[in-house]
């Protein structure tokens, strides 16, 4: 599986987001210099795009057409296909975002490729690749050799660092969006209404995740939940005992019918660990649980563990972090 490996980008606010500068870390880690290529698309392709140079990029395919903009993502997986076909690529790569995880997986019917998602570890071996996943909610983890001329893959997100800068001014070669068969562009997106959420990062993208469960009690008192995190600027999240009650919006959902998540630092305040919630979070890096019940679940999984009253807890830690943080 040797040749040019290409990159599928997701840019905001004009920047690659930092999963696609986690992408493009692993496409160089398995392809030969000079051989990674960058795919972006919409209406602001062609300036973000430039962002695939800071890291080496030589050559980017843009599909810079408003109407992607509000394209499915079917539109999307279409041309990174046939741009892969276009850049003679072997290998696509995307970063471990719900668009990527998406677009890999239909990019890889399409593209004949053998896929895989969620992936923390990859090389060559040989003409094949192999990568390393966790399944079964993190309890283990799989090994998979992906063979054949074609492979697709969406990396985990934060398991790759982004790779060291080598600036160099990327040339673009633009992608015509005119073979996007009819269809595909049917289904279009009317409006986005962005769930309002708090200051700090994202759930998605923070290093640091604190989450408060249905030992809050109540939607007043989630505020507790929220100045830890901020105190450690890190993003707030939910068990689903805390969307379904509507005391956050069910964007803040972590778990099996909510976000994955895998920061350095996952903070679980009253939350049980049922599995459903596990699922979501247990391959962060370093887990701490506080809870009154020394028998929870979320124990086992836990590096370290509180045991007592979040009421007491939480605000005294805040602090503390606060006085060290000077904040
Ligand atoms: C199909 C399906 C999908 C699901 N998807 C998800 C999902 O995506 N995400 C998710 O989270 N759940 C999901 N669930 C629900 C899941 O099974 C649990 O019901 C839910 O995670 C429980 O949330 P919790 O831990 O906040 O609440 P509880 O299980 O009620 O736990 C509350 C915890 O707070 C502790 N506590 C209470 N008071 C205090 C205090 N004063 N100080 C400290 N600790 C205290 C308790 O000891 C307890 O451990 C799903 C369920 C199903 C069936």
């Amino acid at each position: 599986m040797n040749g040019v490996t290409l990159v599928i980008g997701e840019a905001h606010d004009g920047s690659l987001s930092e999963a696609t500068r986690e992408a493009i870390g692993v496409a160089r880690s398995i392809a030969d210099p000079g051989e990674v290529v960058g795919f972006l698309a919409g209406s602001a392709a062609r300036s973000s795009g430039a962002g695939f140079g800071r890291f080496g990029v030589a050559r980017v395919f843009v599909a810079d057409d408003p109407r992607l903009d509000a394209a499915t993502n079917s539109v999307i997986a279409h041309l990174a296909a046939a741009t892969a076909d276009i850049a003679g690529a072997s290998v696509v790569v995307a970063g471990g975002t719900i668009l990527g995880r998406d677009v890999i997986a239909r990019l890889a019917s399409r593209w004949n490729a053998a896929s895989a998602t969620g992936v923390i570890a990859v090389a060559r071996a040989g003409e094949a690749l192999e990568v390393r996943r966790p399944v079964f909610g993190g309890r283990a983890t799989e090994t998979r050799r992906l063979e054949g001329p074609h492979a697709a893959l969406a990396v985990r997100p934060h398991a790759f660092a982004a790779p060291t800068e080598a600036p160099v001014e990327p040339t673009f070669v633009t992608v015509p969006v005119d073979s996007v068969p009819p269809v595909l562009w049917g289904p279009k997106r009317l409006s986005v209404e962005v769930t309002p959420r708090g200051a700090g990062p994202t759930l998605g993208d923070a290093s640091i995740v604190v989450s408060g469960g249905r030992g809050v009690r109540a939607a007043e008192n989630f505020h507790l939940v929220e100045e830890l995190a901020q105190s450690l600027g890190a993003a707030v999240g939910a068990s689903r005992a805390v969307t379904d009650a509507g005391w956050r919006p069910a964007s803040f959902q972590v778990g099996q019918t909510g976000r994955t998540v895998s920061p350095q630092l996952y903070v679980a305040v009253g939350i049980s660990g049922a599995i459903q919630h596990l699922v979501g979070m247990v391959s962060s890096r370093t887990i701490v649980a506080i809870n009154s019940d020394a028998s929870a679940p979320i124990f086992k999984v836990a590096d370290y563990g509180v045991v007592g009253d979040l009421f007491q807890i939480v605000p005294a830690l805040t602090q503390e972090i606060r006085r060290v943080r000077g904040q």
